[in-house]
């Protein structure tokens, strides 16, 4: 659909390569949430390719001496914490080692704007909204692992790729394994996406007692290690919810053509369907740094530190429907994906709060899905959720949303 969808140069052959060895310049990154989960994933593939890659900048959130540590590892010369109460942390944890530091979120877009080959945005939540929009606005090649950018001003940022020519590379697992498998193919002619969901910590148990989980169990996700935000929504499928509108945006595929399956081996991620039949499957071992190693070395190939599924040995993959019923967050987010307008914003804004809430004991997992949906009803009856057509309108929403969520939470 877009020119920042081009299809993948072809693979140089070995006999190029080998010609290129000692001639390349390393390729130069910023990561944008260098301490989370994804960031530190990235550390690993980065030094499992030496020479391939040099970390110009990396951000991160509120622990200053993470950071630091981040900085110091990936040899950074920038370093940019979003909070600035962490500051001196930072400051103490690179002293005498010549990294520049900064404060502040201008500081992360400073950070993004840093002359690079691809700004890897990793920041969980609205906070990396603005940094990786001005990345794209700049024409950066951004790797994208933030849901957020594209599900809260998904119309506002696809356009700014368009205009600015930046390519987005999926590095959601799920995306990731659709892009690749999309190989640059019209997605006029997919008849049905499909995105699939282990189905997390939940996937047997009752309605009754999925709304009275704890902490812990929502927390203890069977198939990946995640940062807790995005542990939680996927013990809810939010999760999966968030990543439909995020395919809606990235893949220009219409709702009504986007579906989820539950597969609960979490080995084939992504399905395009066509007109003729066809069914073309994305798979990878369910470990992050396949879908980073593919990102960050695109369109080349790098080894990850992960091996392609054994099938033989996994012996049966299977998958199985939905269950609405007792994932009612799945459900609101496909209601607010097929409204569109202001509600994906609106939607991904509530739960924000009411994730955050439910991490700080303050409501019961069953709660969770009943803010969302009931800040959506107010924000409809007020006419709170008109399109927003800039990331500055759906910030608006954004923060009406949230306030709206934080007041029925008092
Ligand atoms: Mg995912």
């Amino acid at each position: 659909m877009t020119q920042s969808f081009a299809p993948p140069r072809p693979e140089r052959s070995a006999g190029i390569a080998a010609t290129r060895i000692g001639a390349v310049e390393p390729k130069r990154l910023v990561i944008l949430g260098a301490t989370g989960s994804i960031g530190r994933s990235c550390a690993q593939v980065v030094a499992g390719s030496p020479g391939r890659f040099a970390v110009v900048a990396v951000a991160g959130g509120r622990d200053g001496a993470a950071l630091a540590r981040s900085a110091l590892e990936f040899g950074a010369s920038f370093a940019a914490l979003a909070d600035p109460a962490g500051y001196s942390e930072l400051k103490a944890g690179v002293a005498g080692s010549g990294v520049e530091i900064a404060a502040g979120p201008e500081a992360v877009v400073e950070a993004a704007l840093r002359e690079a080959d691809l700004v890897v945005s990793a920041i969980v939540g609205a906070a990396g909204l603005a940094p990786t929009y001005a990345a794209i606005c700049a024409g950066r090649a951004v790797a994208l692992a933030n849901k957020e950018t594209l599900v809260c001003a998904g119309e506002a940022v696809m356009a700014a790729a368009r205009r600015a020519g930046a390519l987005l590379l999926p590095m959601d697992s799920e995306h990731n394994a659709i892009f690749q498998a999309m190989g640059g193919r019209d997605p006029a002619t997919i008849v049905k996406m499909t995105i699939t969901a282990s189905g997390g910590p939940f996937r047997e148990w009752s309605a009754a007692r999925i709304a009275a989980a704890t902490r812990a169990e929502a927390l203890a996700h069977p198939n990946w290690a995640m940062g807790p935000k995005v542990t939680i929504d996927s013990a809810s499928l939010m999760n999966k919810g968030l990543e439909l509108i995020e395919a809606h945006h990235l893949f220009g595929v219409p709702a009504q053509r986007l579906a989820v399956v539950v597969h609960p081996q979490s080995i084939v991620h992504g399905l395009i369907g066509f007109a003729d039949g066809s069914l073309i499957a994305g798979m990878a071992s369910p470990d992050m740094r396949t879908p980073i190693a593919h990102c960050l070395a695109y369109p080349e190939r790098i080894v990850s530190g992960v091996a392609a599924p054994d099938l033989a040995a996994l012996g049966a993959l299977t998958f199985e429907q939905a269950d609405l019923a007792r994932f009612p967050a799945l459900g609101l987010a496909i209601e607010a994906l097929r409204e569109g307008g202001g509600a994906p914003t609106a939607l991904n804004a509530a739960n924000e709060v009411a994730v955050a809430a439910f991490l700080d004991a303050r409501i019961g997992f069953g709660e969770l899905s009943r803010i969302v949906e009931r800040t959506l009803e107010a924000m409809r009856a007020a006419g709170e959720t008109p399109a927003p057509t800039t990331v500055a309108q759906a910030l608006a929403i954004h923060h009406i949303a949230r306030d709206r969520a934080l007041a029925l939470l008092a």
